[in-house]
């Protein structure tokens, strides 16, 4: 064992003023929420409380949260508290397909869906998007995926849209989707990673039979914790009880988030209804910013006008600077740093994505004035 063990106690977080990365900006905690992580800090912090089913438990309100509040919110039967988005998507797939089963997804999936369907035994058809600029991905898609699947004589047993996707931010028309795949008695899930918590989202308005969130993603909460939500039809195998232990739901390995992760979650969630109710300001907000960037030479890729916080850009001209600057393809990190705005991962240029999900009005004067700055500063030179 090395003696310098002590550097371990002292983990200081180092962060910018502003932080535009997507992944973040939807998990900042409450005010209320960072005092129930400090309250239930401990380790199965929550099972002082359990009779033997985590989502019973009536003190703390979890058998409220779970069973009643939770169904309403995703407009859902049955809902569970998950790991996060990845473990309620393998949940799903481990209990709804059978080894060797294709499941059909969009191109823009993210990759978690991809390894939760490899850990399930699944083979993939993809629904490809319309490339460069929309990246579009339509209901026509998925009829001709689940087609071709059936010609490689499979058994078709899901379909998976990402609402929005990750990289572009870009909402399909989840309900002609769903109309699609139940013409051919396909259940779809729905990834709303980035949609739930931030905007208003409905499984059975939308037509899908399961539906999967991020607590740390979407939902103001430290994580990591997610929700899975189903059908009643899907809900009943998904969450089976074990025929030998009693009160312990088999996929879900009798209990998942056993403390503060939802506890945070809980105690977020009031404000997360709140703000979901502001979403048309979210989306305007998105909009100006994009129009912003336009005009210092950059370009919005996906839908346009766009309809959610992630966007993406292109950026030949901060790509150029990168080929002459010090530091070359980091000027940009380093430069947005020295301006107290972090999230642009280092080394990009060319293209990134950002969000400005609950930045305020003058914190996006800021970073435009940021990217402004920096444009100038080279072309001056
Ligand atoms: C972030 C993200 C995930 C992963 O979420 P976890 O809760 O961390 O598993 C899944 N899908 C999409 C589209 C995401 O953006």
């Amino acid at each position: 064992m090395p003696d310098n063990l002590e550097k371990f106690t002292c983990l200081k977080r180092d962060i910018a003023k502003i932080n535009i990365d997507p992944l973040q900006r939807g998990g900042i905690l409450t005010p209320a929420a960072r005092e129930a992580l400090l309250e239930w800090g401990d380790g199965y912090s929550i099972c002082d409380f359990c009779a033997g089913m985590l989502d019973r438990i009536t003190n703390p309100p979890v058998e409220e949260f779970v069973h009643a509040v939770l169904p309403e919110f995703l407009g859902t039967d049955e809902v569970r508290v998950t790991h996060g988005a990845r473990e309620s998507k393998f949940a799903a797939m481990h209990a709804l397909c059978e080894k060797g089963d294709w499941v059909v997804m969009d191109g823009n999936a993210h990759y978690t869906t991809v390894l939760a369907a490899e850990r399930a035994g699944l083979k993939i058809e993809y629904v490809p998007s319309s490339k460069e600029p929309d990246y579009a991905i339509t209901a026509e898609g998925y009829v001709q995926a689940i087609e071709r699947a059936y010609e490689h004589k499979g058994n078709v047993s899901m379909a998976v849209l990402t609402y929005p996707d990750g990289n572009y931010g870009n909402l399909a028309d989840a309900g002609a989707i769903s109309g699609a795949c139940h013409d051919y008695g396909v259940p779809l899930l729905l990834n709303g990673a980035y949609s739930v918590g931030r905007m208003p989202v409905n499984a059975r308005e939308l037509g899908a039979d399961i539906i999967v969130a991020s607590g740390h993603k979407s939902m103001a909460a430290s994580g990591p914790v997610g929700l899975l939500g189903a059908s009643e039809e899907y809900a009943k195998t998904i969450f089976r009880l074990s025929p030998t232990k009693k009160n312990k739901e088999v996929e879900l390995l009798g209990c998942t988030v056993r403390g503060a992760p939802l506890l945070t979650l809980m105690a977020s969630f009031p404000a997360v209804v709140e703000r979901i109710r502001h979403w048309p300001e979210e989306v305007e907000k998105a909009r100006a910013f994009s129009a912003e960037m336009e005009k210092l030479g950059m370009k919005q890729l996906g839908d346009r006008p766009h309809n959610h916080d992630l966007m993406f850009f292109l950026a030949e001209n901060l790509f150029e600077i990168s080929q002459k600057a010090k530091k070359g393809r980091y000027f940009l990190y380093r430069d947005l740093k020295e301006r107290g705005i972090s999230g642009i991962k280092p080394g990009l240029t060319r293209q990134f994505k950002l969000s400005t999900f609950g930045l305020s009005k003058e914190e996006m004067d800021e970073v435009i004035r940021a990217f402004d700055e920096i444009i100038n500063s080279y072309e001056n030179q």
